[in-house]
């Protein structure tokens, strides 16, 4: 009897055996873009792959997925970073039918699993209430109260990312105006970024990251060399997170925010750092909020979509 975690991203899937909050052997492969059945099959291998590692039988699969699940269906119902999954897709049902036997599948929000790992076996390991940001291609949301996940109504709860910022700023992937995600989240970074360069703003990020995706690391690499684009993007990505969690902390009333992501978890303890003193300067109440970077980083998703059981 195991259970594996499954974290299904938009650039990549990772799969573990996890025992106690360790995952052990795990794997990872590109996401595939040729639609749900690819998906459900690099899933369901990377899933025989770590079991086969760790020599046990799999009797339970969690899985987190990117954007709107209908969890009680086992239905990914709108992901629009997976390519293909334009229809809800029933992705708890077809990996269970894949693997075949009586292996038992959960599906739930990327971020929201991830706030669980975090809550359960990382940074935020032991505390009952807590606020999870991921920054990364996006930024996503995990809110936890007294011990339970929160998913919402319609489960969208802790979509951190879809608030605005500033009225008449950015437009945001979802096509809202001035959200948080289209000031913090990598890929509308990313696209600042070029925008700014074509406008004759001269960047390293562009001339690092030439054609490619604008990765996490070279943020990381740019901010290091001093770049001036770099700087101010990631100096309103600060204050935009700021301003959003110091709203959340203050509504929810909670003293505890763990942010992770590829973003995030690169940049890491200075720019949570950073982050932390626009919420205490904006945080009602003039209280104590502390904000930690992730600890279980790549494998929140993992440890988390284990938890769902
Ligand atoms: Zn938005």
């Amino acid at each position: 009897m195991a259970t594996v975690g499954v974290d299904l991203g938009g650039t990549k899937v990772m799969a573990a055996v996890v025992h106690h909050g360790k995952p052990h052997h795990p794997g990872k492969v590109p996401t595939p873009t040729d639609g749900p059945e690819a998906v459900v099959e690099a899933i369901a291998t990377l899933i025989e792959e770590t079991a086969a590692a760790n020599d046990v039988e799999v009797t339970h699969v969690g899985i987190g997925a990117p954007g709107k699940v209908d969890r009680e269906a086992g239905v990914l119902a709108h992901a629009p970073n997976l390519v293909g999954f334009g229809q809800p897709v029933a992705l708890a049902d077809m990996v269970a039918a894949r693997l075949g036997g009586d292996v038992h599948v959960r599906l739930d929000n990327d971020v929201s699993v991830a706030a669980l790992g975090e809550g359960t076996h990382g940074a935020a390991a032991g505390s009952a209430d807590l606020l999870a940001v991921w920054v990364g291609t996006g930024v996503g949301g995990g809110l936890i109260l007294g011990g339970d996940l929160r998913r919402g109504d319609s489960g969208g709860a802790g979509e951190i990312g879809h608030t605005t910022v500033w009225p008449e700023g950015r437009v945001c992937g979802c096509g809202g105006i001035g959200h948080l995600e289209a000031y913090a989240g990598r890929a509308a970074l990313e696209a600042e970024a070029r925008r700014r360069h074509a406008a004759g703003e001269p960047s390293a990020l562009v001339d690092l990251a030439g054609e490619e995706r604008m990765k996490s690391k070279i943020f990381a690499e740019a901010l290091d060399a001093g770049d001036q684009v770099a700087t101010r993007l990631l100096d309103d990505a600060v204050q935009a997170l700021g301003l959003s969690i110091a709203s959340v902390v203050t509504v929810v009333d909670i003293d505890l925010v763990v942010i992770g992501g590829g973003l995030g978890g690169r940049l890491g303890d200075p720019f949570v750092a950073r982050v932390e003193r626009v919420v205490q300067e904006k945080v009602f109440g003039n209280r104590p909020v502390r904000l930690v970077t992730s600890t279980l980083l790549d494998y929140a998703g993992v440890v988390g979509a284990a938890e769902l059981f």
